[in-house]
């Protein structure tokens, strides 16, 4: 299994367009792996995580095309995750020379109502529609996918984080997170990941409601740990960093690895 990051920044990105944070002035001085796009995820060539306002700005960048993905798996309706018009860039009249598989959408409730406000046609994106709800499972491609209810976007209900089994490898794709419910880790029971995703949004900030500080972050892979879904082996990858809670990426990197982890940037690939 292969990773892609596209982006691996919170909602505002880094650095955001309104801030004069240390975090978004040392970004903008430095550039490189300091700058997070908004985040989306590539699994293979053909499975996207997330579709997020900036998939053009990052594809270009890393001459990445989207062509062959006919799997999105989105995890809430937040706008740093799902922006319809980008699903609306797949119709026809976009790309007159260009014959593109038609693409299975994994994602709740909410995220279809923003669908279907935003006018989106899902014959013109060329779409088939695979609604979820937390705690389920569903085959997609040669994909097993299982749906677990993430603690964020409460209001809402329907967040989530996906397993994702593509029959080499088994990825939990947590972001956004919070901490999950005890119902959550029942879910994960029994697992055995190759690697895991996780959220390190608010790093530095005290317990957020919808989102992991450092603390949160050590605790959840603990838990992990404890229950034998990671171990050793297992790649830990700390991704959807926000401005106003992480450091510039050399040193946030530092800090991750001594939980065991790696950070992730805009760019970066990971097979295991
Ligand atoms: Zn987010
Ligand atoms: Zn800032
Ligand atoms: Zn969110």
């Amino acid at each position: 299994m292969k990773l892609t990051f596209l982006g691996t920044g919170a909602a505002e990105g880094i650095p955001s367009p309104f801030c004069d944070c240390p975090t978004c002035e040392y970004a903008r001085a430095h550039g490189g792996r300091n700058i997070r796009k908004r985040q989306s995820v590539l699994l293979n060539n053909d499975l996207l995580i997330d579709l997020g306002p900036d998939i053009f700005a990052s594809c270009a960048q890393l001459s990445l095309s989207l062509c062959e993905v006919n799997q999105l798996l989105v995890t809430h309706s937040h706008s740093d995750h799902f922006e319809p018009t980008n699903l609306m860039l797949r119709a026809k009249a976009y790309r007159l020379s260009t014959e593109l598989p038609e693409m299975t959408v994994v994602a709740g409730p909410s995220v279809w109502a923003l669908w279907d406000a935003s006018g989106g046609s899902d014959q013109q994106a060329g779409i088939k529609r695979r609604p979820i709800l937390p705690n389920r499972a569903v085959q997609v491609g040669g994909y097993s996918v299982r749906s677990l209810e993430a603690a964020h976007h409460s209001s809402i209900g329907d967040a989530m984080n996906y397993v994702i089994d593509d029959g080499t490898a088994t990825l939990l794709y947590a972001s956004d997170s919070g901490l999950y419910s005890d119902e959550t880790w029942q879910q994960l029971e029994g697992l055995q990941l190759d690697a895991v995703v996780l959220e390190g949004t608010i790093w530095s900030r005290p317990p957020g409601k919808e989102h992991l500080n450092e603390d949160d972050f050590r605790s959840m892979l603990e838990r992990m740990r404890e229950i034998g879904a990671v171990t050793e082996r297992t790649v830990v990858i700390a991704t959807h960093f926000s401005h106003q809670g992480s450091a510039p990426h050399e040193e946030q990197d530092e800090r991750v690895r001594k939980l065991g982890g790696i950070c992730a940037y805009d760019g970066l690939t990971v097979a295991f």
